[in-house]
Parts: structure tokens; sequence; C-alpha cells
């Protein structure tokens, strides 16, 4: 983006201020994931964002993992969103913060708020904390523990701490305002007792922090200046910088809030994902069609192409929906130049060059990708025994159809003009073979100028060719009746999946590994499948086709 003049986004324009007027003297960002499942693409934005805000402020960026509500938390996660995070270039020094270490410092925030007359130990059951809160409209009731002594405060608390209280039998509110127009400010529980284990500090709490106390002081700990979340916690900021105001840290961290990415029919929510793997219709989180990170670098996206969608899809204040569209460019056009273009047969028959001598094998120099010479070139076999795509000929063509039927010459793109001189077909009515006759001076580079043909091709080799096995992938969900059946189900799309068996490959493939990616030319750009492929069978994931309709604006 050398040289472009980029507008700043709102975001930008506050820690310009936050800088000029001295609130900080440095930027230091942060991601805080809950341990509770996969990333996805949504997250790939807010990390993104946050990364680079830290490189563009010349600041830091902190990876924090939100572990303080240990029902959800799963130690499997922690690996999975580590190794995201880090694919996505996101780099964070591999020191991985955790909430949970946090626990004493907010156990003595909590404690400095009860000195201070502003947090206190409410006995109400969860009903009742509801019932007194008040509506959209009515203003709530101060609960009748609302005035205990800061005494017995402290001591009620430390008992809570020590486990002499039940599971739900009392909570910690802060004191702060049951009139307030804004819900979120009605003296919030900020701890509760409950006996869980917990994966990093085991049994040793049996109080635990909610989120809206959590968090401020999570990122104030950690020096955090901005502290970026997305719209629905709009409406928490008052409490944000109540809790931090109120514990009295130095430089306390200000909240921004930003819209979510959504995608169009793009499927991102937790729940009908495990639904969707319980029932078997995808092969787990990591299924090429779903959009978690570790599915789409299954799939074969690259971090510079999602990188390159989010610059595009800019950071906003008003929620929206970006085109699918959007990503499948940013994918071809960083595919385009760095991956290798070979030839590869989806849907093959053989194509017989009658006059071309048996057990011939003569090798034609190609260019690995003609629109980057850097990739060099190499040796492709060619023979007398050919495979070419199914829809490359037709018995009776239609008119403008410029490839193989009957009488009509095209050219082996790379190798020789042939001209089909018969086929064959099976019981069924199958084609199962076209013959054809080549001619010797128009191989591709002799500066051969007789003729012209209308149409390319492209085939394999069939005595080297390889046998491997291809996806193709349409959104899971139908595209044009929308995500959602009346009824709340996904409406999901028949051909989201088809699985092609047996495609041919030209010999360079031999060297690909799991992860590879390739242009099959004229078909799209692949990649090696990381799960499924093994030593004896190679297996791709198309990524995205060659055509696009969409154009950045
Ligand atoms: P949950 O539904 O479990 O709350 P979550 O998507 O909020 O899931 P978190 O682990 O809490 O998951 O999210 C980590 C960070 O990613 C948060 O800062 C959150 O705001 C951000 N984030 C989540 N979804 C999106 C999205 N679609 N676009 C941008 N940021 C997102
Ligand atoms: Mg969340």
């Amino acid at each position: 983006m050398e040289g472009e003049v980029i507008s700043k986004n709102f975001i930008e324009q506050e820690i310009d201020r936050d800088l000029e007027q001295g609130r900080y003297d440095k930027v230091v960002t942060r991601f805080p994931p809950e341990p509770n499942g996969y990333l996805h693409i949504g997250h790939a934005k807010s990390i993104l964002l946050n990364y680079g805000l830290a490189v563009k402020y010349g600041g830091t960026f902190n990876f924090r993992f939100d572990d303080t509500n240990p029902t959800k938390e799963k130690t499997e996660f922690v690996q999975s969103i580590m190794d995201d995070v880090k694919w996505l270039g996101a780099d964070f020094g591999d020191k991985a913060y955790f909430a949970s270490d946090y626990f004493d410092a907010m156990y003595e925030a909590a404690v400095k708020l009860i000195k201070k007359g502003k947090a206190y130990v409410c006995d109400l059951s969860a009903e009742e904390i509801r019932e007194y809160r008040g509506t959209l409209t009515e203003p709530g009731k101060n609960s009748p523990y609302r005035d205990r002594s800061i005494e017995e405060n402290l001591q009620l608390f430390e008992a809570m701490k020590n486990g002499e209280f039940p599971d739900g039998s009392k909570v910690l509110r802060a004191k702060i305002d049951m009139a307030s127009p804004n819900i979120n400010m009605r003296d919030p529980v900020i701890y509760r007792i409950a006996r869980m284990t917990h994966h990093n500090t085991g049994d040793k709490w049996c109080i635990y922090p909610m989120y809206d106390f959590a968090h401020p002081i999570e990122d104030a700990v950690e020096g955090v200046t901005h502290s970026i979340c997305t719209l629905e916690f709009e409406d928490h900021r008052p409490l944000y910088e109540w809790v931090v105001n109120e514990i009295g840290f130095e430089h306390p961290p200000r909240q921004i809030e930003f819209a979510k990415l959504y995608l169009k029919n793009v499927i991102t929510g937790k729940r009908y994902i495990k639904k969707l793997v319980e029932d078997g219709i995808v092969d787990g989180w990591d299924d090429p069609r779903l959009v978690s990170i570790a599915a789409l670098r299954r799939r074969g996206f690259t971090a510079d192409s999602i990188r390159r969608f989010m610059e595009l899809s800019g950071v906003s204040k008003a929620n929206s929906e970006s085109d699918y569209a959007m990503i499948e460019y940013c994918l071809r056009e960083d595919l385009k130049l760095k991956a290798n273009r070979y030839m590869a047969v989806l849907d093959p028959i053989k194509l017989i060059i009658d006059n071309y001598p048996e057990g011939q094998v003569e090798y034609v120099e190609v260019e690995n990708n003609q629109e980057n010479p850097e990739a060099g070139t190499r040796q492709v076999a060619f023979s007398r025994e050919l495979y070419i795509e199914r829809e490359d000929f037709m018995e009776e063509p239609p008119k403008k159809y410029f490839r193989l039927f009957p009488g009509n010459e095209v050219r082996l793109k790379n190798a020789y003009f042939v001209k089909c001189v018969d086929y064959k077909k099976d019981e069924n009515g199958k084609v199962t073979e076209v013959h054809c006759t080549y001619d010797p001076e128009t191989k591709s580079g002799s500066g051969f100028e007789g003729r012209k043909v209308k149409g390319t091709i492209h085939w394999v080799s069939a005595e080297s060719a390889i046998d491997a096995e291809a996806r193709l992938y349409e959104n899971i969900v139908d595209e044009d009746k929308g995500k959602l059946n009346e009824d709340g189900t996904l409406n999901l799309n028949p051909n989201s999946l088809v699985v092609l068996e047996h495609i041919k490959l030209e010999a360079a493939f031999k060297e690909a590994k799991p992860g590879d990616k390739f242009q099959f030319l004229r078909n799209g750009f692949f990649c090696v499948d990381v799960k499924d492929t093994t030593e004896d069978k190679l297996v791709f994931n198309r990524i995205v086709s060659l055509k696009s309709s969409y154009k950045p604006a």
C-alpha cells in the first residue's frame, strides 16, 4: 500500500487524539478470546485490527485468554486459538496472558470497592435480583442488603471466598444506582459463588468475578490503553469506566466499540456449527466449508488474503454485511502469482493420438506461472495417450463450441494441434475414448503459422498421470433462498460438497505436500488437504474457482 493515502478509521482518529492530548504515551491493544470454541473469520477481524493498531503506533499487542468463566472453558481450545492467531501473523511474542492469573488482583480490587462503600454482599436470589432490577421504562428498587456496613461486607465477602456459603446463596454487587437509565449500572453483580474447578487455578477459588468487572481489570493490569470490542458492549462502557475509575488505576484503559464482521449467507454462530458437526453434516470444526480459521486454513486460504480482505472491508461503527465474493477476490489476487499453474483433469476421458508413436514420451517445457517468470519452468511429459476433460469433447456441439468434436482441430496447451477423427462409447452411450491425429508441425513455440485454431484445452499424459481426489465446495447454506428455513433450521445446500474420486494430475504434482496450493489450469485454485491426504493418495480442496463477478469499489 506504499504511497497510497488512506483515510484513518474512527478508532485511529480516537487514538491520535489520545496521544496528542497526552492521555496515553503509547498504544497497547489486546485480543481476549474466551477459550470456549474455535476462532472464526469474525475473530480474525478483531485480531488483525488490534494487532494492526499496535504495529501502526509502535505499541504492544497482548494476547490474552479470557478464562474467568470455568464452566465453558476447555483447555483443548487454548492451543488451537494460539495456532490460529500466530497463523494470521499477529505476533504476540509467544507470551499468552491468562485472565485467571489476575484472580488475586480482582479479589483485592473487590475488597477495595467494599472499603470505599462501593460494593456490598447481597442475599437476594437470582430471580429476586432480576425483579428488583426494574425494566427499561421503570427504575429498579434498592436491595434490602444494600446498606450493610463496610465491616459486615468485608467479613461476608471473605467468608464467601472461604467457602462458608453454598453456591448461589450470596453475591457481591457494585453499589452504583438502581435508578440509572442504563440497566447495566443498576448495582451489577461482580462476584458469584460457584464451586467449579478451573483449568488454571484448580479449586483455589469458589468465587468467580463476572465479565463486566473482570475485563476492565484485566485490561488495566496489563496496561492496555485501548480496549477494542464489538458494538454489543456499548451499553457496558459506563460500567467499564466506573470499574477502572473506582479502583483507581493510574492510566485507566478506555473502551472503543466497532461493528462485528458479518458475512452474507455464512454461518459463524457456534450453536449452528455445533449442530452441523454433531449431525455429521460437516467433518468437524475444520471442515473446509466452514469459516473457522482452522477451516479456512485447511481449505487453502492464505493469511495474506484474509488480511487484505479485512483492509478492504474496513472498520465501522455501523453493522453491515460483507460479501463472501470479496474474500474470494482477495484470494485470487493473492494466489495469482504465488501458486504454480499445473495441469489437472477433473473428469477424465482418454484421448488417443492415433498417429503418435506408441511407447514414445517427449517432454515439453512449460512455464510454471505465465504471470510470474520467477516461478521458472518445468518439463511436462507428452505421449500417445492423454487424459482430457470430458466436457472438452462433444459428439454434437452447439454453436460457438470450439473444443473437440468430430472433424474439429484444437490446440493441446503447450503441445500440438490435434484433430478429432473418431470416438468410442460404452453400452450406456457414455463416451469412453476420443481419437485424434496430431500435426507434428504445430508444436508450441516452433513458430508455426500455417493455420489457427479457436480452442485450447489442457491434458495430462496418461503414462505418468497421478490419480488423486478433489473436493469441490459450494456455500453450505442455500444462497438464493437464505440461511434459515421457517422453523429456524439451516437451509442446507445439497451440493455444498462434490467429491471427484479419480482426477488425473501431471507428474509435477508428485512433489506436492499437505497445505501446498496450486492453480489447476482452467479449473481453479486447489490446496492439498492436510487431514485426509495419505502417502498413497493426494486429496485436494478447491479453494476458489477462477472466475469472479466481484470487483472492489
Ligand atoms: P461468544 O459467542 O462465546 O461470546 P465471541 O465471538 O464473543 O463468542 P470471544 O472469544 O468472546 O467470542 O471473542 C473474542 C473477541 O473477538 C472479542 O473481542 C469479540 O468482540 C471479537 N469478535 C467476536 N466475533 C466477532 C466478529 N464477528 N467481528 C469482529 N470481532 C468479533
Ligand atoms: Mg464473548
